[in-house]
């Protein structure tokens, strides 16, 4: 357990998601004969005590750092002052994964107990500076592992930073953007405006054997994540080889796929693909319809944004208004990246009735507030360099549009 709880601080370190140093550290504790922590904290004596009231085996304690700091704070003041302490975003992972982001003002063990019986995270965001505890702080439970309270931790962090853009962007486009909007944009823009890395290089095509082939999905899921394009929990990765596809199975983390892959032999030979991803069926779509090899997904940040702008008077007179992530009806690109609705699954409105089509036509397709997914013929670097060129034009796209919103107001 001890191992688990510093492997998981040091994620969320990596992931930019916490700090390296200082207070504000992550903290993660976890229960096996005894409770542990990956480091010595005042605020471990309220947290104690939620070990003492769930059924949970772990916790993590995580002060964002920026931009999510800044972000979580305003969209938690937001939440608390007007919409009954929960903030709503609709991108495909809180819909699937978390419902929505309950927010409480005090750290007061009672509160967070009460919200964490029903859900899988709740903020802690003071609104009274007077208060001695210094928000805001994200706190996510693990039954089995502290693995689940980082992933959760993780998929706030992503919701709320989709949910600030896509949102700020609408409020430009209907002329309602507010000061404290606009300051928040200005003041974590910085933190966004990365250098832009070089894309990898990746064992080429063709693979001698099956190991290459593993070694080739494991080294695609770990650059994913590496570059920023997914969160380690999320995305899926696929490569056919000699009549069998290989895929990253439901629930693994992108950047640890060693034994987390499963071989599906494309004659149904064998009943394996249990435990593969919930998209493999998109996968085996997209593969019979294009001919391609590869197949690489990721939540990149942008992609999702602006897979949701979509022009506030058309979706004020739209039938599907409240339904835009399966019954979007309209042909919509972000440049020439075709976006569809879709469902995460294999329903009546699953992704794999949408993507696969689109996927005909173009390498790369984004499913409506949720991800891109790129495709090659060869080895993972087509796929890879299209995931990391289309993420950084929507990033360009996004700030221009904002530009020019704000110099031109509606
Ligand atoms: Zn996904």
């Amino acid at each position: 357990m001890e191992q688990l709880v510093n492997k998981y601080a040091q994620k969320l370190i990596q992931a930019k998601l916490g700090k390296a140093s200082g207070p504000s550290q992550p903290i993660i504790g976890g229960l096996d004969d005894m409770l542990v922590w990956n480091r010595p904290a005042r605020e471990t004596q309220v947290l104690e005590k939620i070990f003492d009231h769930l059924n949970i085996n772990s916790l993590v304690f995580l002060r964002p750092a920026q931009p999510y700091k800044s972000l979580i704070r305003y969209l938690a003041n937001q939440a608390l002052s007007t919409t009954n302490g929960l903030i709503q975003p609709k991108d495909c992972e809180t819909r699937t994964f978390l419902h929505d982001l309950p927010v409480i003002d005090s750290f007061n063990p009672k509160k967070i107990c009460a919200v964490l019986k029903n859900r899988k995270s709740v903020i802690i965001n003071p609104m009274d500076d007077t208060d001695s505890f210094e928000g805001p702080a994200i706190i996510a439970h693990g039954t089995v592992s502290p693995e689940q309270g980082f992933v959760t931790v993780s998929s706030v962090c992503f919701a709320g930073f989709i949910k600030f853009f896509t949102d700020y962007l609408e409020s430009l486009q209907t002329g309602q953007a507010t000061q404290a909007a606009h300051d928040l944009f200005d003041e974590i823009t910085p933190y966004i405006q990365e250098e832009q890395k070089k894309a990898p290089k990746f064992i080429p095509f063709p693979f001698a054997d099956e190991k290459t082939v593993y070694s080739a999905i494991i080294e695609a899921g770990r650059k994913t994540v590496e570059y920023g394009l997914v969160d380690s929990y999320f995305g899926n990765v696929s490569y056919l080889w000699n009549g069998t596809l290989y895929i990253s199975q439901t629930g693994s983390s992108l950047d640890e796929l060693e034994s987390c892959i499963d071989p599906v032999p494309l004659d149904h030979s064998t009943s394996a693909g249990l435990t593969a991803s919930s998209e493999l069926t998109a996968h085996l779509e997209t593969i019979s319809r294009t001919g391609c090899r590869a197949i690489l997904h990721g939540h990149p940040r942008f992609s999702v944004i602006l897979s949701m702008d979509c022009d506030p008077m058309e979706k004020a007179t739209c039938e599907f208004n409240t339904q835009c992530h399966i019954k979007c009806p309209k042909k919509r690109f972000v440049d020439h990246t075709p976006i569809v609705p879709g469902e995460v699954g294999t329903g009546p409105t699953g992704l794999c009735r949408t993507l696969p089509v689109a996927l005909e036509h173009s390498d790369n397709a984004i499913v409506y507030g949720h991800g891109l997914f790129t495709i090659s013929q060869d080895d993972f670097s087509h796929a890879f360099d299209t995931l990391l060129s289309v993420e950084n034009r929507c990033r360009n796209l996004y700030f221009k549009k904002v530009f020019r919103l704000r110099n031109n107001p509606s």
